[in-house]
This record gives C-alpha cells, sequence and structure tokens, in this order.
C-alpha cells in the first residue's frame, strides 16, 4: 500500500488525475510561486502556499489541517525560488509594496520581521530544517521534503 507522500509523487510525475477521493490524504505545503502547477487528483490534498514555504509562518492553518484528521504532510520548495534571493526580494519589496497600513519608514522593519525569517540560501538545506521543525511538532505524522522542478516540472523527494 503506497503511502500518501508515495501517490504525490506518482500522481504529479505521471500526471495521473482521475483517480476519485471523498476525503483529502495529505497537505501539501509549498511556495505561491505561479510557476509550480501541481497535477493531482481532485480532493486528494490540502494546500497551504506561502512564500518559502516555510510552515513556521502558516503553524495555525497547519494545525487546523492536522485536527481534520491528516496524516501526511509534503513541504514542497521549488528551483529558483525568489526567496533564495535576499537582495532581489528585499528591492522589489521595498519598490513595490503599498499598504495605507504601512507607512514607508516602517517598510523595513515590515520587512525583517515577516519577509526575513522566510528567506534562505540553501533549497536543500532549508527543506531540511523545516522538515525537522514540523517533525518536532508533530512527531506522529509521516512528513517528506520534496523538490519541485521549475523547468522540467518533476517532483523530487530530499533524502
Ligand atoms: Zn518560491
Amino acid at each position: 500500500m503506497p503511502t500518501a507522500t508515495e501517490k504525490l509523487l506518482e500522481y504529479h510525475n505521471k500526471s495521473l488525475t482521475t483517480e476519485h477521493y471523498d476525503d483529502a490524504e495529505i497537505l501539501i505545503i509549498t511556495c505561491l510561486d505561479n510557476r509550480i502547477d501541481l497535477h493531482i487528483p481532485k480532493k486528494f490534498a490540502f494546500t497551504i502556499r506561502i512564500a518559502g514555504a516555510n510552515p513556521k509562518s502558516v503553524m495555525p492553518n497547519i494545525a487546523f489541517i492536522i485536527s481534520r484528521g491528516i496524516k501526511s504532510i509534503a513541504l514542497i520548495g521549488h528551483t529558483d525560488c525568489a526567496m533564495s534571493d535576499e537582495a532581489k526580494i528585499k528591492e522589489t519589496f521595498f519598490q513595490g509594496y503599498h499598504s495605507i497600513d504601512l507607512p514607508g519608514e516602517k517598510v523595513e522593519e515590515y520587512f525583517k520581521l515577516n519577509i526575513l525569517p522566510s528567506i534562505f540560501t540553501d533549497l536543500n538545506e532549508n527543506l531540511k530544517e523545516n522538515k525537522k521543525y514540523l517533525k518536532s511538532k508533530f512527531p506522529e505524522l509521516n512528513i517528506q521534503a520534496m523538490i519541485y522542478d521549475i523547468e522540467t516540472h518533476v517532483l523530487n523527494l530530499v533524502k
């Protein structure tokens, strides 16, 4: 019997989307990058999309989904993630972000507090660290880290 994470890899990499599910079997946590296009059956997964696939910034959402009986988590990072380029993301954010709640002089503080913790340098290491973090919070769950290749669209397990 394949695990939910094994099924996810199989479904996506072979574009098998016709299986029928009444209930979700897995929680997918991935980046909000618009190039990520997962091919999975309907209702198979709950999905949380967050910059850099950083689970620490969405813990209440994860807790809520786990309370629904989900036993597996796939943590999916991807190649060419904007969150791995601090200088570029900082420039883009400082130039482009506008909010009536955030006057100019507060942008730096906001960035440090809310964006900086999701920035990383090594994708593999970042995924391993976040997987370890999730495992420490939810030791009874099956948690796998994966990398989505933006060029080939192939999903690979991080070992
Ligand atoms: Zn990304």
